[in-house]
């Protein structure tokens, strides 16, 4: 019986997107976690005796900073050694067959770019590349190997990098913020997937979709405050099952 209830869910889903005009997604950490990549509290060995806050930080950055690159080129490391898992790929899957599919993500491992995502919206910045701390107009450099063979690295005007992150107390991107509302209030549906809805912006862009008419499914394993709203389709499942299954539903 549980058996074909989810097959019912699964086949609503696939109803809801196919009649969208847009769609949009929106993914949180545990969409990464499933493809392998760490939280920090999950991290080992010497990282463990720091606070994130000590290292994701501008003043980490300025008074130990070739402890915090080292860190950054380990985590870029371990993000580039992974693999986008099948929902990853469901995702890319819609994209091709509706043209457009905007993702929101609080995700900065580039697993979206790599299974072929072309529009994410990064609220919390990325791994790609790094810039002046002391903003001085120099463009920003991409992060690859070349870049820690000499710590910390250094811009063209002598100040140390930063990589374009979110450090902690810093304001997020205001235009990948504004971009994300807009669409929260324009979209036909919304996919929340893997957010803990209890970190502010993203917590909000399903009640703003709400609010304006759109239908949200929560694509999770746990609970989430989202959960319990009308309104909401639950499938309680990781994105890398659930996720084909609905896409093998709409697409064949
Ligand atoms: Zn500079």
């Amino acid at each position: 019986m549980a058996e074909l209830t989810s097959l019912n869910l699964i086949s609503k889903a696939a109803d809801m997107i196919a009649a969208a005009g847009l769609t949009v997604v929106s993914t949180g950490a545990g969409m990464s976690r499933e493809s392998g990549v760490r939280t920090f509290r999950g991290e080992d060995g010497l990282w463990r005796e720091y606070k994130a806050e000590d290292l994701a930080s501008r003043e980490g950055i300025r008074k130990n900073p070739e402890l915090v690159w080292e860190w950054y080129r380990e985590r870029l490391k371990a993000c580039e050694e992974l693999e986008p898992h099948a929902g990853y790929h469901a995702l890319a899957r819609i994209q091709n067959e509706q043209d457009t599919l905007p993702v929101i993500t609080q995700n900065i491992d580039g697993l979206l770019q790599k299974a072929g995502i072309r529009d994410v919206i990064e609220l919390h910045g990325n791994l790609r590349t790094a810039s002046c701390m002391n903003e001085c107009g120099a463009p920003n450099v991409r992060m690859t190997e070349d870049l820690f063979k000499d710590l910390p690295p250094r811009c063209t005007c002598g100040s140390i990098l930063r990589p374009d992150v979110v450090l902690f107390g810093e304001q997020l991107p205001q235009q990948a913020l504004k971009r994300a509302f807009r669409l929260a209030d324009s979209c036909d549906l919304m996919l929340v997937i893997g957010t803990s809805m209890v970190v502010y912006p993203a917590s909000s862009l399903p009640l703003i979709a709400m609010r304006q008419g759109a239908q949200v499914i929560e694509i999770n394993p746990e609970e989430t405050p989202l959960s319990s709203l009308d309104g909401t389709l639950n499938l309680r499942g990781t994105a890398g099952t659930v996720l084909p299954e609905i896409v093998k539903a709409v697409f064949g």
